[in-house]
Parts: C-alpha cells; sequence; structure tokens
C-alpha cells in the first residue's frame, strides 16, 4: 500500500449516564430492567404529548465540548430527523441538525511517539432508539421481531470527527482516547460491548499526497476496539483492490460481519435531505449562557492528559508507565489509592510509586487479561495491594511470595496478611532462627568455602541457594547472604 493512503473519519454515539431520560422522567438505567418497564407516553412515542429538555444531558455534552477544546454555541436548537424503521417510535429522532451545542475543537492521539491532533466536527445531542430483537419460531420457522422501548429516549450524544485518521490503528488510538475522556468526565460508561459507545467509520481512500477521494463508504456494526480495527483494515484493503483494478468505489453503507471477518452491502448512503430535517417545534430553542458554560469548566475533573502529566512529576514515574496508567480513569484511581495520600518524603514516595506501576502493569494486568475480567469488577482492592507493597518492604515475603499472594487475593478478595499466614509464606526474617541454618550450610559445604577464600565470589550465592533449599525458600535471601559474608570473612580473618 505505498501509492494509496486511508482516509478514515469517525463517528461515536454514546450515551450519557443520566438519571432520567432525554425528554421524559422515565429511569434510564434500563440494562438490568424487564422489558418495557421503562416507558411512558413520551417515550413510546405517543401522539400529543410534550418533551422536556433533560438539563443534565446538555451539561453532559458541554463538558465534553470543553474536554474537546470545542466552540460552545450560544443559540442551540433541537430538530426533527425523519425516517421509517420499527425501532423508532415517533416515526423521528429528535436530534439536532444545523445548530450543534459543540462546533471544532481537537483531540490529541500518539502515533509512533508523535503527538498528532485530530479535528472533530461537532457534537449534539439526541435519542436514543428502541431495541429490536430478531427471533424464530423453533416450531413454526417463522421469523418475528420483538421492540422493547426501554432504550427509547435515553440520552444519546453523537461525536464526529474529522476525517483525519490515515490508518486503522490511528482510529483505534482515536477511540480509546475519546473513551477515556468521557470516562474521565464522568458522561458515559464508554462500554463498546453493551452498546452503550457505538462507532460507525467513514471510510475513503485516496492516491497519497492527493485530495481527492475515491468512493466514500460508512461502515457500520463494530461492536468492540478489536472489530473496528479489523473491519478498517479490510474495508481499506478492499477499496485499494477495487482502485486498482480500474473500479468505482460505490457511495454505500456496509456492515462488518464479525463471523466471517468482512464488510457487506447494506444500504445505498443515504444524504441529509433524506431525513426531511425540521425545526422540533416541541421544543424551544436553547440559549446557553457564558456563565453557566464558565460554572461547567470550574468543575471539569482533571483529564487524563493532566493526570499523565502529574504522574510524572509528582510520582516521578516514566512517560511509559504514566500513559498506560492514566489510558483508564479505573486504573488511575486504583494507582492513586494504592500509592495511599499519606505524605512520604520524595525519594520513598518514588519508591512506591514505581512499585505500585509494576505491579498495577505486571501482574495485575496480566491476571486481569487473563480471567477477562475489568479492574472495576476485579475484587482485588488498592488497600490490599498497598499492603503487599508493606509486606515486600518489610521483608515479611519476597518477590516470589508475593506474586502467589497477589493471585490468591485475586481469587479470594482475602487481605494479603491473611493469605501469608493461611499460606506459612512468611519469611524468616530473624537472624537467630537463620543462623544454625547457615552454620551447616557452610559445615557442609567445606569446598564452596575453600572456593571463597581463594577469591570465587560466587561461592556465596552457591551457599545462599543451599540455605535458601533447607528453609523451603521461606528464608529472607539478602539476611542469608549477609549472614554467609559475615562468617566467611570471620574464617579468612582467622
Ligand atoms: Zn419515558
Ligand atoms: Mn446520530
Amino acid at each position: 500500500m505505498t501509492e494509496y493512503e486511508a482516509v478514515i473519519g469517525l463517528e461515536v454515539h454514546s450515551q450519557l449516564l443520566t438519571r432520567s431520560k432525554m425528554f421524559c422522567s422515565c429511569r434510564a438505567d434500563y440494562v438490568q430492567a424487564q422489558p418495557n418497564t421503562r416507558v411512558c407516553p413520551v417515550c413510546l412515542g405517543m401522539p400529543g404529548v410534550l418533551p422536556v429538555i433533560n438539563r443534565q444531558a446538555v451539561e453532559f455534552v458541554i463538558m465534553t465540548g470543553l474536554a474537546l477544546h470545542s466552540q460552545i454555541a450560544e443559540y442551540t436548537k433541537f430538530d426533527r430527523k425523519n425516517y421509517p424503521y420499527p425501532d423508532l417510535m415517533k416515526g423521528y429522532q429528535i436530534s439536532q441538525y444545523d445548530e450543534p451545542i459543540c462546533r471544532g475543537g481537537y483531540l490529541e492521539i500518539e502515533v509512533d511517539g508523535q503527538r498528532k491532533r485530530i479535528g472533530m466536527t461537532r457534537v449534539h445531542l439526541e435519542e436514543d432508539v428502541a431495541k429490536l430483537q430478531h427471533l424464530t419460531d423453533p416450531v413454526t420457522s417463522d421469523t418475528y421481531s420483538l421492540v422493547d422501548v426501554n432504550r427509547s429516549g435515553i440520552p444519546l450524544m453523537e461525536i464526529v470527527g474529522e476525517p483525519e485518521l490515515r490508518s486503522p490503528e490511528e482510529a483505534r488510538l482515536y477511540l480509546v482516547k475519546l473513551r477515556a475522556i468521557l470516562q474521565y468526565l464522568g458522561v458515559s460508561t464508554g462500554n463498546m460491548e453493551e452498546g452503550s459507545f457505538r462507532c460507525d467509520a467513514n471510510v475513503s481512500v485516496r492516491p497519497r499526497g492527493s485530495t481527492q477521494l475515491l468512493g466514500k463508504v460508512e461502515v457500520k456494526n463494530m461492536n468492540s476496539f478489536r472489530a473496528v480495527y479489523r473491519a478498517l483494515q479490510y474495508e481499506v484493503e478492499r477499496q485499494v483492490r477495487m482502485v486498482k483494478e480500474g473500479q468505482r468505489v460505490p457511495q454505500e453503507t456496509r456492515g462488518w460481519v464479525e463471523e466471517r471477518g468482512e464488510t457487506v452491502a447494506q444500504r445505498s448512503k443515504e444524504y441529509a435531505h433524506d431525513y426531511r430535517y425540521f425545526p422540533e417545534p416541541d421544543l424551544p430553542p436553547m440559549v446557553i449562557s457564558r456563565e453557566w458554560v464558565e460554572r461547567i469548566r470550574e468543575r471539569l475533573p482533571e483529564l487524563p492528559e493532566a493526570r499523565r502529566e502529574r504522574f510524572m512529576a509528582h510520582y516521578g514515574l516514566p512517560a511509559y508507565d504514566a500513559g498506560l496508567l492514566t489510558a483508564s480513569r479505573a486504573t488511575a484511581d486504583f494507582f492513586e489509592a494504592t500509592v495511599g495520600k499519606a505524605p512520604r518524603e520524595d525519594e520513598a514516595l518514588r519508591r512506591r510509586a514505581k512499585a505500585a506501576s509494576n505491579w498495577v502493569l505486571g501482574d495485575l494486568t496480566h491476571l486481569l487479561h487473563l480471567h477477562s475480567i475489568e479492574l472495576e469488577a476485579a475484587q482485588v482492592r488498592p488497600q490490599h495491594l498497598a499492603e503487599l507493597l508493606d509486606l515486600l518492604d518489610q521483608g515479611t515475603i519476597g518477590t516470589p511470595q508475593a506474586k502467589t499472594v497477589l493471585e490468591d487475593m485475586f481469587a479470594t478478595g482475602k487481605p494479603p496478611s491473611l493469605v501469608v499466614a493461611e499460606k506459612g509464606l512468611a519469611q524468616i526474617s530473624n537472624t537467630a532462627d537463620i543462623e544454625p541454618v547457615v552454620a551447616e550450610a557452610i559445615e557442609k559445604n567445606q569446598q564452596a568455602v575453600q572456593d571463597y577464600l581463594k577469591g570465587k565470589d560466587a561461592a556465596v550465592k552457591f551457599l545462599v541457594g543451599q540455605v535458601m533449599k533447607a528453609t523451603r525458600g521461606k528464608a529472607n535471601p539478602s539476611l542469608v547472604q549477609d549472614l554467609i559474608q559475615k562468617r566467611l570473612e570471620a574464617m579468612r580473618s582467622n
């Protein structure tokens, strides 16, 4: 792929974490609810009802716009987007057409160590639609569909990015960053598998260096970060192949089929005029005062970028650690809770921070992957990891034991001191208990002693190994080494 480049723009739909729906007072926590139990005449689309704007949803969109460096409109309005589909109760979706709440702005990703700004087109507010379930009768083989209206009217934020992404990897990085920002803001769960964070992509290719796009395809139905990456890779390759064969890439909507690993044509792409947009007559236009925007700006939480910088400055972490830890709010919170608020002098704080970072990004992340669970759902608590680090610092356990303890903590949620006691993992760290074993090891291994006296320092390692073996790994290795060295030195001076 040297002569063509990909031009990708992403459109993300993210459900907002409000308590009630966008235009009615139905509860918005519908995921665990029985079908059609979070409904009222408004979200059922009954004639004659009046919608009311959810103020919290508007605030969440403004927060997102501020985090993305967008301009926040002073004047904004809702519009009807008309299309017939069984998941759309009213026959139209209340959305925003020409006066979105946010315009412009950017988001930064890091590509091969270089910062790259991806422009934002707009962020607007709309409502989600009902959920259809397509079923087949086991007896008659008739197909039918059920409608669950619980999702209808959930506040939905649409975030449109400029087509400035040049590869599936850049698209993936953009999505990861955008999701992190929404999670830090607390406006969305960002859960792609559950459908609260959904992504469509516009994909084109063009000769490298040219501005002329060859066709434009919208790709839908990508339900995970991996699916986005694979679908885009497939689609870019497909278009390049067509162009090289002298074919025209038709403008159309294609769906990603995970099992087949390919995109398939769904319909010819629709245009804005197909939706017959017009201003929503049941809702007043909104004026967003600058004072309101400023009040929201003051309340903005620390965002991933700022937190990463702080992790480097305050904890002395390498950029690599800081970047990985702050990529998800849950991980960054876990790390900070582990390090703790207690003031430590600089050196001790940095040492503890690096140790915590190593355990979180290393063994803990490994266990999470192994069991495919999210950190939020794990049984290990930050105070337990902190306690584990204390046990290591005090020499109560060594690193191999600590790994065993973490695995147990992960499986059972028990505090480390309990695991150490139950499994008898504590190191032997008092001299009186180790001395006799050291004496015996020296007694039995005179050859090693002679080697040492002749200047072979490696002989000490051998003797330490003998003591560790005799104590079944429980002796504190650095204490053992000290004791052996002292005895050998005493023998030398005799
Ligand atoms: Zn309702
Ligand atoms: Mn939309």
